[in-house]
């Protein structure tokens, strides 16, 4: 007799969510929608480790940002001693690859990733610790043509993706010299309020002041509004530039608003930054940030090389999709096979196989030890796999060398049922298919069904 020992449960970890079939539709048509949308304006994919030495984030994003303070997953190696991190994000990891294999030897490149991202917050709605960003970096471009591109190559992604109310809002932050007149004037400013900076605004009042006009406390907010603006300390090439991406918006009619106050959390972005905004996702509202970000690839030990990029957060985007109203979902298969008896099972594997050649999606009704079960059993699985049509092997059908075909969608009665020849199976299934012009099998687009 086996102990009754209670075997705990393992449950997967805080923060890291598992995406469940259900949801599978949704995640492929937002990728696929992305991947050609990237494709359309000559983005090339890479794909990057998701361990990175920790070094690269600590030089790259810089030492005074919420992720290098209090969000990263580093450990250490401990086969050789090596200083390891989940990346938070994926801009070091593609700007250090690109410079590894020397990709930008021969021109300019336009780059895109998509994949998982780690960062240790407090989980909430729109904010796990797992999550996922789809992101382009266009390295080796120094013109406001790009970071125009990249902000019409996400209009188009929405539009694509049938959402609405997403909003642009852009500034610049100007390069180096200019942040530094600023900050001496901010750090003023913020010494002379310094009864309403909490404790996080006093800890990079000295660090990174600039970061202190991100702040989320809304004790600070009307303090903060007032601060000496950035933008009024923009030479005349920063100024030059950032006229240059907002005339070609205007021209290509996308809306904007200048955001004085809009910084980014990174250290390496200068002049253009921007963010898509929504209201439809509380306070976890922007599903995109980007900007430009020339001194990087100097600070990796590269040649000067300007870039702008993006990076979207595609659990943000999903829900503003599911939001819409439209409901995602996809049958498990067009053809369920039911069989019984073992030479049923036989003709069925065989007809699986020839139904796949002509492009079907098919669920073989697979055995348990005791038999493949009743063909009512069968019946419900083939229905709940919301297949349009169940084929039947049994006794019957073996010996009279024809299937049974069950449209299990049919209004009509008379309709429902046919005996079909063995070796006309696939083609009259593929007729009926071909018939049925409003049933929504398109097999070029991956039959996902959307419905209101
Ligand atoms: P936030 O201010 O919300 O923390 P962030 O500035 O840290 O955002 P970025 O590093 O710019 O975010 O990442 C780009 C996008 O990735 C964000 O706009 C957001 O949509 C998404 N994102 C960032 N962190 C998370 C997270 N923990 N969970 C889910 N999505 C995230
Ligand atoms: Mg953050």
């Amino acid at each position: 007799m086996s102990e009754n020992r209670k075997v705990e449960k393992i449950v997967g970890v805080k923060g890291m969510n598992d995406i469940l079939p259900a949801d599978a539709p949704l995640w492929e048509l937002f990728e696929n929608t992305v991947q050609s949308v990237l494709k359309s304006y000559g983005f090339q994919q890479i794909r990057t480790p998701i361990v990175e030495p920790t070094a690269l984030f600590a030089r790259g994003l810089g030492a005074v940002t919420d992720i290098v303070e209090k969000e990263m997953y580093s450990f250490t190696d401990s086969m050789n001693g090596d200083q390891l991190t989940l990346r938070p994000e994926s801009t070091a990891g593609v700007v250090r690859a690109a410079l590894e294999h020397n990709l930008t030897y021969d021109g300019p490149k336009r780059l895109w990733y998509a994949g998982p991202m780690f960062r240790h917050e407090r989980p909430q709605r729109g904010r796990y610790r797992q999550f996922h960003q789809v992101g382009a970096e266009a390295i080796g471009f120094s013109g406001p043509d790009i970071d125009a591109e990249l902000i019409m190559l996400c209009q188009r992604l929405w539009d694509d993706l049938g959402l609405q109310n997403i909003r642009l809002e852009l500034n610049s932050i100007g390069d180096a010299d200019e942040r530094h007149r600023h900050r001496a004037d901010l750090i003023a400013y913020f010494e002379k309020h310094a009864d309403i900076l909490d404790e996080d605004a006093k800890r990079r009042l000295h660090t990174n002041p600039l970061r202190i006009l991100d702040t989320k406390n809304p004790a600070m907010q009307e303090m903060v509004n007032a601060a000496p603006k950035l933008l009024d300390y923009l030479g005349e090439e920063s100024r030059a530039h950032f006229e240059g991406v907002q005339k070609i918006l205007r021209h290509n009619s996308i809306p904007f608003t200048i955001n004085p106050r809009l910084v980014r959390g990174m250290d390496y972005y200068n002049r253009t930054v921007f963010e898509w905004v929504t209201d439809q996702l509380g306070s976890q509202g922007t599903v995109c940030g980007g900007g430009r970000y020339d001194p990087l690839v100097e600070m990796f030990g590269g040649k000067p090389t300007p870039a702008c990029g993006f990076a979207m957060g595609v659990e943000r985007l999903l829900e503003l999709m599911k939001a819409s109203g439209e409901h995602f979902a996809r049958n498990q298969c067009d053809v369920y096979l039911v069989h019984q008896g073992e030479e049923a099972q036989m003709q069925a594997f065989v007809l699986s196989e020839r139904l796949r050649d002509a492009g079907l999606d098919v669920v073989l009704h697979c055995a348990a030890a005791t038999g493949a079960g009743s063909f009512k059993s069968q019946m419900k699985r083939a229905d709940a796999s919301g297949a349009a049509f169940a084929v039947i092997i049994g006794e019957d059908e073996v010996a009279g060398g024809n299937v049974t075909v069950k449209a299990m969608r049919a209004e009509e009665e008379m309709n429902k049922q046919v005996t079909v020849a063995f070796d006309k199976t696939v083609e009259h299934i593929v007729d009926q298919i071909v018939g049925a012009g409003e049933h929504d099998h398109d097999h070029d687009h991956e039959h996902i069904h959307y419905h209101h």
